[in-house]
Formats: C-alpha cells, sequence, structure tokens
C-alpha cells in the first residue's frame, strides 16, 4: 500500500444511484456517479484525503475562488476493454497540465501520487459506472479552487482539490460550420490562454453565443493582436490538412492548451508517414488553400469528442465548405486508431494506457 493510499479515507454511498441511470440514454453532464475524491490544501499542506458520496459542498460567500477566479480543472475519460476492466488515458499527462494550470494561477500543485491514487481509488469504487457500450465513457473532472474565506486580492491559502465523473454517452460529433473569429480573443501573449482556468470558458461565451446565433456551431480563435493567426477551434485544438501535410497551429506563444489529444492526433500522424508541422498558420494560408482546392480537412482534437470534423469555415463573409467526409481519410483514420487504442483493440505501443 502507498502513503497516499494508507492515507485516504472512503465513505461508501448507502444504496448506489446506478440503478437510476438508462446507460443507453445518458442525460450528458447531469447523471454523477456515486462518489468523489477530496483533498484540502491547508498550512502549505495537502492532507485530509478522502472519498464520500457525490454531493454538495459547503463553501463560505466569501470562498476566494468564487470572487477572484482562483480555479482550474482537467477534462479525461475512462473506458472499459472486452474484458470489463477499466482503463485510463494518458492520465499523468492531465495532472502534469493541472499542475502547469495552477501554477499559473499561483495555486499550489497537486502532487502526482495524490492525483493518481485519488483517481484510481474513486474509479475502481465507482467502476461499474464506467459504461461498456461502444463510443461511451466515464468523464472524469478533476479540478482545484481557492476555498479560503477571503476578501483581499492575494493568492488564497486554502484550496480543495476534488475529483468527480460522469458517465457519457458515445459523442457522435455532427460536422461543424465555424467561423474565423475576427473581433474577440480566448486568449493573449502573457496571459492564461495555456492554462486550464475556469475564466477563459467564461470569457468564451460571449463571442460563442454571437457565433450559435449567427448559425456557427464553433469559432476559431485568432490571435489577439491582428486576428491574423489560428490559435484553436471552439474547447478544441484544431489541424488542418492542406495537401500532403497536416498542420497545426504551435503551442509556443502559450495562448493555446496543449491538448494531449493534439500530441497523440499528431504522434499517429507522423507515424503513419504524415509530413506534421507545428508552426504559426495565418487564415490567409488556410483560405487561399480552400480557394485552390487543396483544404483536404480541417478538424479539432480534444477529450469530448476525439476529432471534430469541420464542414464549412466562414471568414468575413466569405464562406467555404470543406470536402464530404468519407473523403476525409487521414481523420476518419486517426479517429479510429484513437478510438481502438482507448478501448484496448490495438497495440498500445506508446504506453498510454493505464
Ligand atoms: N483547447 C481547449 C481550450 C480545451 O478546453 C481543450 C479540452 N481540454 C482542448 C484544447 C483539448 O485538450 P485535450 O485533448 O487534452 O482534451
Amino acid at each position: 500500500m502507498t502513503e497516499v493510499m494508507s492515507k485516504i479515507s472512503i465513505e461508501k454511498i448507502s444504496q448506489s444511484k446506478i440503478t437510476e441511470v438508462d446507460f443507453n440514454n445518458i442525460v450528458f453532464g447531469k447523471q454523477f456517479s456515486d462518489h468523489m475524491f477530496v483533498a484540502d490544501y491547508k498550512d502549505g499542506k495537502w492532507s485530509d484525503f478522502k472519498i464520500l458520496p457525490f454531493g454538495k459542498i459547503e463553501v463560505s460567500p466569501a470562498c476566494a475562488a468564487l470572487h477572484y477566479g482562483q480555479a482550474v480543472f482537467e477534462g479525461m475519460k475512462a473506458y472499459k476493454n472486452e474484458q470489463n476492466e477499466v482503463l485510463l488515458f494518458r492520465p499523468l499527462d492531465n495532472a502534469k497540465r493541472l499542475n502547469i494550470s495552477a501554477k499559473r494561477l499561483c495555486m499550489p500543485e497537486i502532487p502526482e501520487d495524490i492525483f493518481m491514487e485519488g483517481l484510481t481509488q474513486l474509479i475502481k469504487l465507482d467502476s461499474e459506472w464506467v459504461p461498456k457500450t461502444e463510443g461511451s465513457s466515464l468523464y472524469i473532472r478533476p479540478y482545484m479552487f481557492a476555498s479560503e474565506q477571503l476578501l483581499g486580492v492575494r493568492p488564497a491559502d486554502e484550496y480543495k482539490f476534488i475529483i468527480f465523473t460522469a458517465p457519457v454517452n458515445s459523442y457522435y460529433a455532427e460536422p461543424v460550420n465555424v467561423k474565423i473569429e475576427t473581433s474577440y480573443s480566448r486568449a493573449t501573449e502573457g496571459g492564461v490562454g495555456y492554462a486550464k482556468a475556469a475564466g477563459n470558458y467564461a470569457a468564451a461565451l460571449y463571442p460563442a453565443k454571437l457565433g450559435q446565433d449567427a448559425g456557427y456551431q464553433q469559432l476559431i480563435w485568432t490571435d489577439s493582436v491582428n486576428h491574423e493567426y489560428i490559435e484553436e477551434s471552439g474547447t478544441m485544438n484544431v489541424m488542418f490538412h492542406i495537401g500532403d501535410k497536416l498542420i497545426t497551429p504551435n503551442l509556443d506563444f502559450k495562448t493555446t492548451l496543449a491538448g494531449i489529444t493534439r500530441n497523440s492526433v499528431l504522434t499517429l500522424a507522423k507515424d503513419l508517414g504524415i509530413t506534421v508541422e507545428e508552426r504559426r498558420v495565418s487564415v490567409t494560408e488556410v483560405i487561399n488553400a480552400a480557394k485552390e482546392g487543396v483544404l483536404k480537412d480541417v478538424f479539432g482534437t480534444g477529450t469530448a469528442a476525439t476529432i471534430a470534423q469541420v464542414a464549412s469555415i466562414t471568414f468575413k463573409d466569405d464562406k467555404y465548405v470543406l470536402p464530404k467526409i468519407e473523403e476525409r481519410e487521414l481523420s476518419n483514420k486517426l479517429a479510429k486508431m484513437l478510438q481502438e487504442i482507448k478501448h484496448e483493440k490495438i497495440e498500445d505501443k506508446y504506453s498510454w494506457i493505464h
């Protein structure tokens, strides 16, 4: 037994809620598994590790996170293989990214062993909640927030780290119509775009809503200086298949989240012999490629949908329709490979499965 494991106290739910769930018809984001993992940070250290029935937590009205936004989170999924074993996809990468986010928001890091042990114990206890049906999975939400009762603007001294989970149905993503955003920005250089900070998502809601009202399911975010270079698509990283190359914005400007799916897709594509370029991608380059008929594919990458193909791109008043989904050989293949790796249907040669 590891040191952390021996310190986790477990209080089981008296009556599981699993019978209330129709696994063929899960209400997304509304049904939660039986338990949650909670840890507290106080006096400079993490302690009080516990697994409890999923339920309300008490916070002060002066809880610092509610006022000054010290809150970061992660999103990941658990799957099942043929033998009914629960599989996690690159969980340590989520732990590392949470700590990168925490550091930027002046929050304490959560030691990787606590993250991993809390996660593993929780998923073991709620393993029945991991759907078996093809494409379905258990969504996992680890997060941390400043829990201190505090009015002054300064880094809080007390935090909570929590993990809860929710079963999700197979996510079939209809190809989306996107608009290249030329007024609003998601992130700026020197800002917090590379962190999975709660405030980033709040700030994106308004421009995303304006886009949706105008008929675009998602926005392609561009740089905040001149809206000349592409950064992300909605809450996903974005990739362009132009000619024979797979091109994606690089991460050097720290305005883009370092997606775990992004990294996995690039690794698989390179292995397939595709030329991969991580560099600045200008709006002009993409539009010219569309005009010249060499823009074969555009797709988002992220945990929620794995790969979300784009149906059309609108820039200013011009709409560019992309090739039919059946013709998108590369993204179709990459999506299939990732799905198979996540369910251990093909060899996991990168040791991504935990
Ligand atoms: N960008 C943003 C802004 C996101 O919220 C996400 C989802 N976490 C991603 C990219 C994709 O990251 P990942 O592949 O790790 O899910």
